[in-house]
C-alpha cells in the first residue's frame, strides 16, 4: 500500500494545522516543536502562539486517498495531527469543524485521532455544534449523543503511570468505534489494571496499544522489560499490541545491557533487528458498516 508516512502503524499522516503546547512529560522532546525551531520556523510552540493551518491544496489529499481506497475496495489509515493535537483548545473551532467535515466525507479512511487532551473532547465538540459549520455540527452532535463515527479510531497517549491513570479512564468514557493507546515515548512500566475504573461498561474497552521508546539525541531510557510487561497485559485483555521501536536509548534490564543500534536504524524500528519476543505488530481489524448495509 502506498504511503506518505514513515510511521509504521499508519498509511498516511495528515496535519490539518501545525503548532501546540506541551502538556506532560511525553512532550519534553516534542519532535514537531524541534523540527519547527530548527528547520521550518513556521510556528512558535506554546500557549498563546497562533497555530498555522495547512494549505487548501494539502487538505485535498484525503479525498484522493478516499477515491483510491474506494476503487480498491479497501480501507486506509490516516494518523491525524503528528505536528499538533486535534483537541488543542487554542485552535480556531472552525478548523476543527472543517476536519470533522473531512472525516465525514471520507468514510473509506480510518482516521486515527490521537490526543494528550481527552478532557477537552466534550467541550470542543459542543463548540462545533454551536458553530453550525458545513454540517460538522451533525457529526459532533451525534458523537456527543453516543453515536461515534465509524471511521474514527480514538486514542490517547500514555507515557507513564500517572498519565495512564488520568487519561485511560477518560478515554474509556468517550464513545468510540475503536480505542487505542500510544505508549510512546514510554518512560516507565505501566500497570493497566490500575487504570480501569470499575464503573466503566464492558463494551467501552481498549482495542489497541502501540509501544515505543524515545528517539533523538536526548532520548530518555526505554527498558524493553516495560514493553514485555505491556504486551503481556494486552495479550491477557485481548488488546492488539504493536511494538513500534526501541528508540535511541534502550536497555534490556532482563539482560543488564544496553541495546546496540545500527547507524542505519537510529530509532530501533527495524522489526528484524528487535528481540524476537518483541517482534509483534498487530493491527486491530474492524468491521465497518457500509452504506448498503454490507460490512467491510
Ligand atoms: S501534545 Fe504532541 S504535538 Fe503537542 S507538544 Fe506534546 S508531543 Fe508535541
Amino acid at each position: 500500500m502506498a504511503s506518505n508516512s514513515k510511521i509504521e502503524w499508519t498509511t498516511h499522516t495528515f496535519n490539518p494545522w501545525i503548532g501546540c503546547t506541551e502538556v506532560s512529560p511525553g512532550c519534553a522532546h516534542c519532535y514537531a516543536k524541534d523540527m519547527m525551531e530548527r528547520r521550518y520556523h513556521r510556528v512558535e510552540w506554546g500557549a498563546g502562539k497562533p497555530r498555522s493551518r495547512t494549505t487548501a491544496d494539502y487538505w485535498k489529499q484525503p479525498a484522493r486517498w478516499q477515491r483510491r481506497a474506494q476503487l480498491a475496495g479497501n480501507r486506509e489509515r490516516v494518523f491525524c495531527a503528528s505536528l499538533a493535537d486535534w483537541l488543542d483548545h487554542e485552535v480556531p473551532i472552525a478548523w476543527l469543524a472543517d476536519l470533522l467535515t473531512l472525516i465525514q466525507t471520507t468514510p473509506q479512511l480510518d482516521w486515527l485521532l490521537l490526543t494528550k487532551r481527552p478532557e477537552h473532547w466534550s467541550e470542543r465538540l459542543h463548540e462545533v455544534v454551536r458553530l453550525k459549520h458545513k454540517g460538522a455540527d451533525t457529526l459532533a452532535a451525534a458523537w456527543l449523543d453516543g453515536k461515534a463515527p465509524t471511521n474514527v479510531w480514538l486514542g490517547t497517549t500514555v507515557e507513564n503511570q500517572a498519565q495512564a491513570e488520568r487519561r485511560i479512564p477518560l478515554l474509556l468514557t468517550l464513545p468510540a468505534t475503536l480505542r487505542f493507546l500510544s505508549c510512546e515515548p514510554l518512560l516507565e512500566a505501566i500497570n493497566l489494571l490500575k487504570c480501569l475504573p470499575s464503573n466503566v461498561r464492558s463494551e467501552n474497552r481498549l482495542h489497541w496499544a502501540i509501544c515505543g521508546g524515545e528517539s533523538g539525541k536526548e532520548a530518555r531510557t526505554f527498558d524493553l522489560q516495560w514493553a514485555r510487561s505491556l504486551r503481556g497485559q494486552c495479550q491477557a485483555a485481548g488488546v492488539s499490541f504493536f511494538f513500534k521501536q526501541t528508540g535511541s536509548h534502550a536497555i534490556d534490564s532482563s539482560e543488564q545491557h544496553a541495546m546496540q543500534h545500527s547507524l542505519k536504524d537510529p530509532k530501533g524500528g527495524n522489526l528484524a533487528a528487535l528481540p524476537e519476543d518483541l517482534q509483534t505488530r498487530e493491527i486491530p481489524t474492524q468491521r465497518v458498516p457500509l452504506r448498503n448495509g454490507e460490512v467491510l
